[in-house]
């Protein structure tokens, strides 16, 4: 249970001069909830005693953490370790799901609870540009006051085919004004906030820590998946892994909007279109199977609106090709279950938390 986003940085964002700095940062998120002592920070950290006794001044003298109480070691005597604890507020960050029905923005605190959110109806069939002034309008909106200055950076998430290095986007199905668009430089340019832009689905399972091998499967307007695999977010050679819904399922089916005949996002939505969604949910199951056979992953959460607004047929239809299909399912055994409604936005905001835990 050791993944952390911050282990996989998308570009050198980071906000600390001192990696040391961010190390401490991360010992401290990790422990325990009424705080860590020095001495277990060095413990964890591998740093010396000095090192922490500087960096925690600095961490301290900068807000980011605060004094929390005093532990009396058992079988101790002297003096009791003082406890430090991360200050919530003392920084937020904000994520985005970008989808071809509209926007989800959220703040987070430091410990990625949500502090306020917006959301708006935008048309991304047309051009970006008005879409884009509009988001960025809504960062400001939730940004605007005291906190303005706290801001650590806005991660952006968006349906794929995208680069998520260079922050372009490639062919997304259904928006095609939008190909080649350099969506980080615009948005950037817009909200003078670093922007990590990423995958919706990859953001979806980021949004929480889980086992090394997991899977987050969506099911919205398209269907993808985003991979942790070996306790690292799996994004392959152009950032572009996960695109579970355009694998073909059927060589004759309907015409994928990729262009594509018989891909497993045309199957599912064909289906759906036409009131057949236990033909929908089989298709989902058996290439959930297919995903658990090939990956060996764990645990699989399920998200996107369209699952989540009926999520009982996909559910059932899931487990029982998980049992009729893995050969031994109680030794391959998968946890499966059901995403946050805000899990993509909440992904995209750890992502940009990661400024200050890398
Ligand atoms: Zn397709």
């Amino acid at each position: 249970m050791t993944t952390d986003p911050a282990l996989h940085p998308v570009r050198n964002l980071s906000l600390l001069r001192d990696r040391n700095d961010a190390a401490v940062l991360r010992a401290v998120r990790a422990g325990a909830e009424n705080g860590i002592s020095r001495v277990e920070l060095a413990a964890h950290t591998g740093l010396t005693a000095q090192a922490i006794s500087k960096i925690t001044a600095r961490l301290l003298a900068e807000g980011l953490l605060t004094e929390a109480g005093r532990e009396r070691v058992a079988g101790q005597t002297g003096k009791p370790r003082t406890l430090l604890r991360l200050v919530p507020r003392a920084r937020f960050a904000l994520g985005a799901q970008l989808g071809r029905r509209g926007i989800r923005l959220l703040q987070v605190d430091l410990t990625g609870t949500v502090t306020a959110r917006a959301e708006a109806a935008v048309d991304p069939q047309g051009e970006p540009g008005p879409v884009l002034d509009r988001l960025a309008a809504m960062v400001d909106d939730l940004t605007a006051g005291p906190t303005a200055q706290r801001v650590l950076g806005l991660g952006l998430a968006c349906p794929g085919p995208l680069d998520t290095r260079d922050g372009v986007l490639h062919q997304v199905t259904g928006m095609p004004g939008w190909h080649g668009l350099h969506l980080r430089d615009e948005m950037e340019a817009r909200t003078h906030l670093p922007v990590i832009v990423e995958k919706n689905t990859t953001a979806g399972v980021l949004s929480r820590l889980g086992p090394d091998n997991r899977a987050f499967v969506y099911l919205g307007d398209g269907v993808g998946a985003g991979l942790v695999l070996g306790g690292r977010v799996h994004r392959g050679a152009r950032t572009n892994a996960g695109e579970f819904g355009h694998q073909c399922v059927d060589p004759t089916g309907p015409l994928c909007a990729c262009g594509a005949r018989g891909c497993l996002e045309a199957v599912c939505l064909t289906a759906l279109r036409a009131r057949r969604t236990d033909e929908a949910a089989r298709a989902l199951g058996i290439a959930v199977a297919n995903l658990v056979r090939l990956l060996d992953v764990e645990d699989i959460s399920l998200g996107g609106t369209t699952l989540l607004d009926d999520p009982d047929p996909f559910e059932t239809a899931i487990r029982t090709e998980l049992a009729t299909r893995i050969p031994d399912p109680h030794w391959q055994h998968v946890t499966l279950t059901r995403a946050p409604r805000l899990a993509i936005p909440q992904g995209a905001a750890a992502l940009a938390l990661t400024r200050l835990f890398l």
